[in-house]
Protein backbone atom coordinates (compact mmCIF):
# COMPACT_ATOMS: atom_id res chain seq x y z
CA UNK A 1 0.00 0.00 0.00
CA UNK A 2 2.74 2.49 0.99
CA UNK A 3 5.38 0.68 -1.38
CA UNK A 4 7.24 3.20 -3.87
CA UNK A 5 5.85 6.44 -0.94
CA UNK A 6 8.36 8.89 0.18
CA UNK A 7 9.11 9.39 3.62
CA UNK A 8 10.61 12.10 5.03
CA UNK A 9 11.57 11.63 8.70
CA UNK A 10 13.00 14.32 10.65
CA UNK A 11 15.71 13.57 13.91
CA UNK A 12 16.13 10.33 12.12
CA UNK A 13 19.45 9.46 13.11
CA UNK A 14 18.60 8.10 16.26
CA UNK A 15 15.92 6.93 18.70
CA UNK A 16 12.20 7.12 17.64
CA UNK A 17 13.02 8.57 14.15
CA UNK A 18 15.44 6.10 13.16
CA UNK A 19 13.26 3.45 13.91
CA UNK A 20 9.78 4.86 12.39
CA UNK A 21 12.09 5.34 9.14
CA UNK A 22 12.87 2.00 9.48
CA UNK A 23 9.19 1.25 9.79
CA UNK A 24 8.56 2.97 6.63
CA UNK A 25 11.49 1.50 4.82
CA UNK A 26 10.07 -2.07 5.76
CA UNK A 27 6.92 -1.04 3.85
CA UNK A 28 8.69 -0.23 0.62
CA UNK A 29 8.90 4.00 1.04
CA UNK A 30 12.04 5.58 -0.37
CA UNK A 31 13.52 8.02 3.01
CA UNK A 32 14.67 10.97 3.57
CA UNK A 33 17.11 10.81 6.89
CA UNK A 34 17.69 13.47 8.69
CA UNK A 35 19.69 14.75 11.75
CA UNK A 36 23.14 14.96 13.72
CA UNK A 37 25.40 12.35 13.84
CA UNK A 38 28.96 11.38 13.52
CA UNK A 39 29.37 11.13 9.71
CA UNK A 40 30.59 7.35 8.68
CA UNK A 41 28.14 5.93 11.31
CA UNK A 42 24.87 8.15 9.34
CA UNK A 43 25.96 7.00 6.10
CA UNK A 44 26.79 3.02 7.05
CA UNK A 45 22.88 3.36 8.50
CA UNK A 46 21.80 4.93 5.55
CA UNK A 47 23.62 2.30 3.26
CA UNK A 48 22.65 -0.53 5.61
CA UNK A 49 18.59 0.61 5.32
CA UNK A 50 19.04 0.97 1.39
CA UNK A 51 20.35 -2.58 1.52
CA UNK A 52 18.01 -4.31 4.06
CA UNK A 53 14.55 -3.29 2.80
CA UNK A 54 15.48 -2.42 -1.18
CA UNK A 55 14.15 1.25 -1.13
CA UNK A 56 15.95 4.28 -1.97
CA UNK A 57 17.83 5.93 1.34
CA UNK A 58 18.87 9.77 1.55
CA UNK A 59 20.72 11.90 3.67
CA UNK A 60 20.02 15.87 4.62
CA UNK A 61 21.52 17.23 7.82
CA UNK A 62 20.04 20.28 7.84
CA UNK A 63 19.64 21.91 11.52
CA UNK A 64 15.99 22.36 11.63
CA UNK A 65 16.50 25.74 14.20
CA UNK A 66 17.31 27.24 10.64
CA UNK A 67 14.63 28.09 8.44
CA UNK A 68 16.89 28.30 5.29
CA UNK A 69 17.91 24.59 5.84
CA UNK A 70 14.64 23.49 6.21
CA UNK A 71 13.52 25.18 3.11
CA UNK A 72 17.15 23.43 1.21
CA UNK A 73 15.69 19.96 3.13
CA UNK A 74 12.15 19.74 1.30
CA UNK A 75 13.78 20.87 -1.99
CA UNK A 76 16.52 18.65 -1.84
CA UNK A 77 13.56 15.55 -1.21
CA UNK A 78 12.00 17.04 -3.84
CA UNK A 79 14.22 16.80 -6.40
CA UNK A 80 16.25 13.37 -4.81
CA UNK A 81 12.08 11.93 -4.64
CA UNK A 82 9.82 13.72 -6.74
CA UNK A 83 7.49 14.72 -3.81
CA UNK A 84 7.30 13.94 0.30
CA UNK A 85 3.96 11.90 0.37
CA UNK A 86 4.87 11.11 3.84
CA UNK A 87 6.01 13.92 6.34
CA UNK A 88 7.14 12.56 10.30
CA UNK A 89 8.13 15.52 12.47
CA UNK A 90 9.96 13.88 14.86
CA UNK A 91 13.11 15.82 15.64
CA UNK A 92 13.43 17.26 19.43
CA UNK A 93 15.47 17.44 21.55
CA UNK A 94 14.84 18.62 26.23
CA UNK A 95 16.08 20.82 28.73
CA UNK A 96 15.29 20.11 32.10
CA UNK A 97 15.29 23.41 34.36
CA UNK A 98 13.04 25.18 36.67
CA UNK A 99 11.87 28.43 34.85
CA UNK A 100 13.77 30.70 36.97
CA UNK A 101 17.22 28.80 35.82
CA UNK A 102 16.11 27.77 32.52
CA UNK A 103 18.85 29.07 30.06
CA UNK A 104 16.84 31.34 27.69
CA UNK A 105 19.09 29.91 24.43
CA UNK A 106 17.84 26.41 25.33
CA UNK A 107 14.17 27.99 25.40
CA UNK A 108 14.49 29.48 22.39
CA UNK A 109 16.22 26.42 20.81
CA UNK A 110 13.71 24.05 22.03
CA UNK A 111 10.46 26.45 20.81
CA UNK A 112 12.49 26.42 17.81
CA UNK A 113 13.25 23.09 16.78
CA UNK A 114 10.31 20.90 19.21
CA UNK A 115 7.35 23.64 17.34
CA UNK A 116 8.66 25.98 14.80
CA UNK A 117 10.61 23.60 12.51
CA UNK A 118 7.21 21.51 12.58
CA UNK A 119 5.24 24.72 11.21
CA UNK A 120 7.74 25.13 8.31
CA UNK A 121 8.04 21.44 6.74
CA UNK A 122 4.26 21.17 6.97
CA UNK A 123 4.14 24.51 5.09
CA UNK A 124 6.73 23.87 2.83
CA UNK A 125 5.17 20.17 2.07
CA UNK A 126 1.23 20.79 1.88
CA UNK A 127 1.81 22.48 -1.51
CA UNK A 128 3.12 19.11 -3.15
CA UNK A 129 0.96 16.62 -1.23
CA UNK A 130 -2.32 19.42 -2.44
CA UNK A 131 -0.89 18.64 -5.98
CA UNK A 132 -1.02 14.98 -5.56
CA UNK A 133 -3.94 14.49 -3.97
CA UNK A 134 -2.53 12.40 -0.86
CA UNK A 135 -0.28 13.05 2.35
CA UNK A 136 0.37 12.03 5.52
CA UNK A 137 2.04 13.89 7.94
CA UNK A 138 2.84 12.22 11.45
CA UNK A 139 4.02 15.01 14.26
CA UNK A 140 5.34 12.91 17.34
CA UNK A 141 4.10 15.33 19.93
CA UNK A 142 4.61 14.09 23.23
CA UNK A 143 2.21 13.10 26.38
CA UNK A 144 3.45 16.35 26.80
CA UNK A 145 1.50 17.84 24.06
CA UNK A 146 -1.67 16.74 26.32
CA UNK A 147 -0.37 17.10 29.86
CA UNK A 148 2.13 18.99 31.84
CA UNK A 149 5.24 18.08 34.50
CA UNK A 150 7.26 20.76 35.99
CA UNK A 151 11.09 21.68 34.70
CA UNK A 152 9.95 21.22 31.50
CA UNK A 153 8.56 24.45 30.83
CA UNK A 154 9.79 24.55 27.15
CA UNK A 155 8.81 21.53 26.16
CA UNK A 156 5.85 21.47 27.47
CA UNK A 157 4.89 24.35 25.50
CA UNK A 158 6.74 23.07 22.35
CA UNK A 159 4.32 19.85 22.20
CA UNK A 160 1.02 21.88 23.13
CA UNK A 161 2.12 24.01 20.19
CA UNK A 162 2.65 21.24 17.73
CA UNK A 163 -1.04 19.80 19.22
CA UNK A 164 -2.41 22.92 18.04
CA UNK A 165 -1.14 22.82 14.15
CA UNK A 166 -2.01 19.43 14.12
CA UNK A 167 -5.47 19.91 14.31
CA UNK A 168 -5.72 23.52 12.63
CA UNK A 169 -3.43 21.83 9.18
CA UNK A 170 -5.93 18.91 9.38
CA UNK A 171 -8.64 20.82 9.42
CA UNK A 172 -6.89 23.06 6.50
CA UNK A 173 -6.57 20.01 4.19
CA UNK A 174 -9.29 17.49 5.01
CA UNK A 175 -10.54 18.28 1.43
CA UNK A 176 -7.74 17.48 -0.20
CA UNK A 177 -6.31 13.46 0.67
CA UNK A 178 -3.94 14.88 3.24
CA UNK A 179 -4.62 13.67 7.07
CA UNK A 180 -2.46 15.66 9.69
CA UNK A 181 -1.70 13.43 12.92
CA UNK A 182 0.17 13.43 16.62
CA UNK A 183 1.62 10.80 18.21
CA UNK A 184 1.65 11.41 21.63
CA UNK A 185 4.18 8.80 23.08
CA UNK A 186 4.82 8.59 26.90
CA UNK A 187 8.17 7.35 27.88
CA UNK A 188 10.40 5.64 25.55
CA UNK A 189 13.92 4.15 25.88
CA UNK A 190 15.86 6.54 23.52
CA UNK A 191 18.94 8.95 24.26
CA UNK A 192 16.72 11.38 24.83
CA UNK A 193 14.94 10.04 27.89
CA UNK A 194 18.94 8.48 29.35
CA UNK A 195 20.37 12.04 28.59
CA UNK A 196 17.77 13.77 31.04
CA UNK A 197 18.09 11.64 34.03
CA UNK A 198 21.00 13.22 35.78
CA UNK A 199 19.69 16.80 35.27
CA UNK A 200 15.98 15.16 36.52
CA UNK A 201 18.35 13.54 39.85
CA UNK A 202 19.48 17.26 40.27
CA UNK A 203 16.58 19.53 39.90
CA UNK A 204 14.82 17.14 42.38
CA UNK A 205 17.47 16.21 44.56
CA UNK A 206 16.97 12.39 43.98
CA UNK A 207 18.71 9.75 42.66
CA UNK A 208 18.63 8.56 38.98
CA UNK A 209 17.44 5.27 39.90
CA UNK A 210 14.81 7.07 41.63
CA UNK A 211 14.29 9.03 38.47
CA UNK A 212 13.29 6.16 36.65
CA UNK A 213 11.29 4.49 38.90
CA UNK A 214 9.76 7.19 41.16
CA UNK A 215 9.33 10.12 38.03
CA UNK A 216 9.15 8.49 34.23
CA UNK A 217 6.85 5.66 35.08
CA UNK A 218 5.30 7.34 38.14
CA UNK A 219 2.29 8.17 36.07
CA UNK A 220 2.35 5.33 33.60
CA UNK A 221 0.23 2.90 35.10
CA UNK A 222 1.50 0.20 32.87
CA UNK A 223 4.84 0.75 34.62
CA UNK A 224 6.52 0.01 31.10
CA UNK A 225 8.34 2.32 28.43
CA UNK A 226 6.74 2.61 24.88
CA UNK A 227 8.96 0.62 22.62
CA UNK A 228 10.10 2.90 19.13
CA UNK A 229 9.11 -0.49 17.22
CA UNK A 230 5.53 0.32 18.57
CA UNK A 231 5.25 3.84 17.92
CA UNK A 232 6.63 3.04 14.13
CA UNK A 233 3.77 0.81 14.01
CA UNK A 234 1.56 3.14 14.80
CA UNK A 235 2.94 6.02 12.00
CA UNK A 236 2.65 3.02 9.76
CA UNK A 237 -0.94 2.79 10.49
CA UNK A 238 -1.50 6.21 10.72
CA UNK A 239 -0.42 6.86 6.79
CA UNK A 240 -2.00 3.48 5.81
CA UNK A 241 -5.75 2.89 4.50
CA UNK A 242 -7.55 2.42 7.63
CA UNK A 243 -6.63 5.37 8.84
CA UNK A 244 -7.67 7.06 5.68
CA UNK A 245 -10.85 9.22 8.02
CA UNK A 246 -8.32 9.89 11.02
CA UNK A 247 -7.56 13.22 11.24
CA UNK A 248 -6.34 16.27 13.83
CA UNK A 249 -6.04 13.58 16.12
CA UNK A 250 -3.77 12.90 19.19
CA UNK A 251 -2.67 9.61 19.37
CA UNK A 252 -1.53 8.40 23.13
CA UNK A 253 1.01 5.71 23.61
CA UNK A 254 1.50 6.50 27.14
CA UNK A 255 0.71 2.89 29.16
CA UNK A 256 -2.90 5.08 30.17
CA UNK A 257 -0.57 8.38 31.54
CA UNK A 258 -3.27 10.81 30.10
CA UNK A 259 -6.02 8.88 31.10
CA UNK A 260 -5.91 9.56 34.76
P1 LIG B 1 16.79 11.31 20.22
O1 LIG B 1 17.65 12.27 20.99
O2 LIG B 1 17.13 9.87 20.25
O3 LIG B 1 16.71 11.76 18.69
C1 LIG B 1 16.52 13.10 18.33
C2 LIG B 1 16.83 13.27 16.87
O4 LIG B 1 16.70 14.66 16.53
C3 LIG B 1 18.26 12.87 16.50
O5 LIG B 1 18.27 12.27 15.23
C4 LIG B 1 18.99 14.21 16.45
O6 LIG B 1 20.15 14.22 15.63
C5 LIG B 1 17.89 15.08 15.87
N1 LIG B 1 18.12 16.50 16.09
C6 LIG B 1 18.45 17.14 17.25
N2 LIG B 1 18.59 18.46 17.02
C7 LIG B 1 18.33 18.65 15.70
C8 LIG B 1 18.31 19.81 14.87
N3 LIG B 1 18.58 21.04 15.36
N4 LIG B 1 18.01 19.65 13.56
C9 LIG B 1 17.74 18.41 13.06
N5 LIG B 1 17.74 17.30 13.80
C10 LIG B 1 18.03 17.42 15.11
O7 LIG B 1 15.30 11.58 20.74
P2 LIG B 1 13.97 10.67 20.77
O8 LIG B 1 13.73 10.28 22.16
O9 LIG B 1 14.01 9.64 19.70
O10 LIG B 1 12.87 11.78 20.44
C11 LIG B 1 12.33 11.96 19.16
C12 LIG B 1 11.03 12.76 19.28
O11 LIG B 1 10.12 12.04 20.08
C13 LIG B 1 11.21 14.13 19.93
O12 LIG B 1 10.38 15.08 19.28
C14 LIG B 1 10.70 13.88 21.34
O13 LIG B 1 10.21 15.05 21.93
C15 LIG B 1 9.60 12.87 21.08
N6 LIG B 1 9.24 12.09 22.25
C16 LIG B 1 10.17 11.29 22.88
C17 LIG B 1 9.79 10.57 23.98
C18 LIG B 1 10.75 9.69 24.69
O14 LIG B 1 10.40 9.24 25.79
N7 LIG B 1 11.91 9.40 24.14
C19 LIG B 1 8.49 10.65 24.48
C20 LIG B 1 7.58 11.47 23.83
C21 LIG B 1 7.98 12.18 22.72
Amino acid sequence: MLKGKTALVTGSTSGIGQGVARAFAAQGCNIMLNGFGDADEIEAARAAMEKEFSVKVAYHGADLTDVAQIEDLLQTAADTFGTVDILVNNAGIQHVAPIEDFPVEKYDKIIALNMNASWHTMRLAVPGMKKAGWGRIINIASAHALIASPFKSAYVTAKHGVAGMTKTVALEVAQHGITVNAICPGYVWTPLVEAQIPDTARSRGISEEAVINDVLLLNQPTKAFTTIEQVGGMAVFLAGPAADNITGSLQSMDGGWSAQ
